[in-house]
């Protein structure tokens, strides 16, 4: 096998190591302009309490970066389960729900500078505070200003091995399981 053809394989097997852990899939949002730009990404985490930080990562070569250098300001939405369609369209990606949803881009803006997807499961709006540079991604860690759970009795979107899963097998818990340390 010649360098380059293990390298590749190297490559998907690392894929799908990386894809054996279950997300889910937010979009986010910047101003660009008068124009709202959108990406999708399932790179979320949160990172702090006090203050309140959490982290995404966009590839470099991500327009979504371009928009970030010229204004710290974005909203991160958390994808409901009837939302597929949005994930690719904002992924760049054709749609593969079966049926596509032909509706209007579904943003609301909130507090004059972000805009965040209607019926989102949870949304947060943003600033970056810092970058990280990680090869060929940007680590961006953002404080959060505010959040809000938005939708009634949310389901997420959930991605998983390259795919996505629109029903979560177990009945949810009554109370939400805190881990304290
Ligand atoms: C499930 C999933 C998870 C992903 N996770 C990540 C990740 O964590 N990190 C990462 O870097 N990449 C991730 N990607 C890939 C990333 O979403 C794509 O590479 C995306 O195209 C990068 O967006 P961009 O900022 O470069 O802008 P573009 O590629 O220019 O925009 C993205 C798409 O959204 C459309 N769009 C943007 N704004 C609007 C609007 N206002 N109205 C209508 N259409 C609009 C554009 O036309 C384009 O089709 C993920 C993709 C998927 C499907």
């Amino acid at each position: 096998m010649s360098e380059e053809e293990a390298a590749r394989q190297q490559l998907r097997a690392f894929r799908q190591a990386c894809g054996q852990f279950v997300t889910g899939v937010t979009v986010l949002t910047a101003q660009e302009g008068d124009h709202v730009h959108a990406m999708t990404a399932n790179a979320f985490m949160s990172v702090s309490l006090e203050p309140l930080l959490v982290a995404t990562a966009l590839n470099r070569s991500a327009k979504m970066r371009q928009v970030l250098q010229h204004q710290p300001n974005f909203a991160i939405s958390i994808l409901n389960h009837d939302q597929q369609y949005w994930s690719d369209k904002f992924g760049g990606r054709p749609a593969t729900q079966a049926e596509p949803v032909p509706v209007p881009v579904p943003f609301h803006g909130v507090d004059g500078r972000y805009a965040v997807v209607d019926e989102a499961a949870a949304w947060f709006l943003c600033t970056a505070v810092q970058e990280v540079e990680a090869g060929d991604h940007i680590l961006i860690i953002a404080r959060v200003s505010r959040f809000g759970v938005g939708y009634d009795g949310p389901q997420p979107l959930v991605f998983f091995g390259g795919r996505y899963y629109h029903h979560l097998d177990e009945e949810r818990e009554t109370e939400w399981l805190v881990l304290e340390r």
